[in-house]
């Protein structure tokens, strides 16, 4: 159905984060999965208040759940798939720049050591969910997400997400998520975006 939501076109061919993230899963992930969020999330909100909002205050108001959890899930995880794909590019910068490249040493020591916290977060999510690079209180940290849960709803700034669910990397790694999630972070996250978005924060 339409609605007010409309799902973001893929900022790239979904063969293009092949072979860290192959194009049926790309084609899946994005295609079926993220669609059907905001499918869901257009079906929900129609008649109410929602359906005038934006994406991030209709997250804002279903953050606390109750009768609005399922709103929650699907507002929350269409938002953070939009994050998802744009912060990927094949030819992108692989290592953190500028105020970034700063940051990462000052919070973390180095940015290997960054990348190691990163997917041991990441690994130490149990079930489905997230693990973020957030901007908080003028510091960088790393935090875990159950389910449709993000940044956005504890009032951190998300930088990059790391999606855990297994739908983002069974066809490819099978149980390993540790190792999509190292390849991910080594070949596909493009640091100067993560490095804009964060300077565009502070
Ligand atoms: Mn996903």
């Amino acid at each position: 159905m339409s609605g007010p939501f409309s799902l973001p076109a893929l900022p790239y061919a979904e063969d293009a984060l092949a072979p860290v993230i192959s194009a049926q899963t790309v084609g899946l992930h994005y295609g079926k999965h993220h669609k059907t969020y905001f499918d869901k999330l257009n079906g929900l909100v129609d008649g109410t208040d929602m359906a005038d909002m934006s994406l991030e205050e209709v997250v804002l108001k279903s953050k606390d759940g109750g009768a609005l959890q399922g709103v929650f899930n699907n507002a929350g995880q269409a938002w953070n798939h939009i994050l998802y794909w744009e912060q990927f590019h094949a030819q992108g910068a692989r290592t953190p720049s500028g105020k970034l490249a700063e940051m990462v040493e000052r919070d973390f020591g180095s940015f290997d050591a960054m990348k190691e916290q990163f997917v041991n977060t990441a690994a130490n999510v149990f079930g489905s969910g997230w693990a973020w690079l957030v901007l908080d209180g003028g510091k960088l940290s790393l935090m875990g997400t159950s389910n449709a849960d993000n940044p956005l709803a504890h009032g951190k700034t998300a930088l990059c997400g790391l999606d855990v669910w297994e739908h983002a990397y069974y066809l490819d790694y099978q149980n390993l998520r540790p190792k999509h999630c190292q390849a991910v972070l080594d070949g596909l996250v493009n640091w100067s975006y993560v490095g804009e978005k964060l300077e565009a924060a502070l």
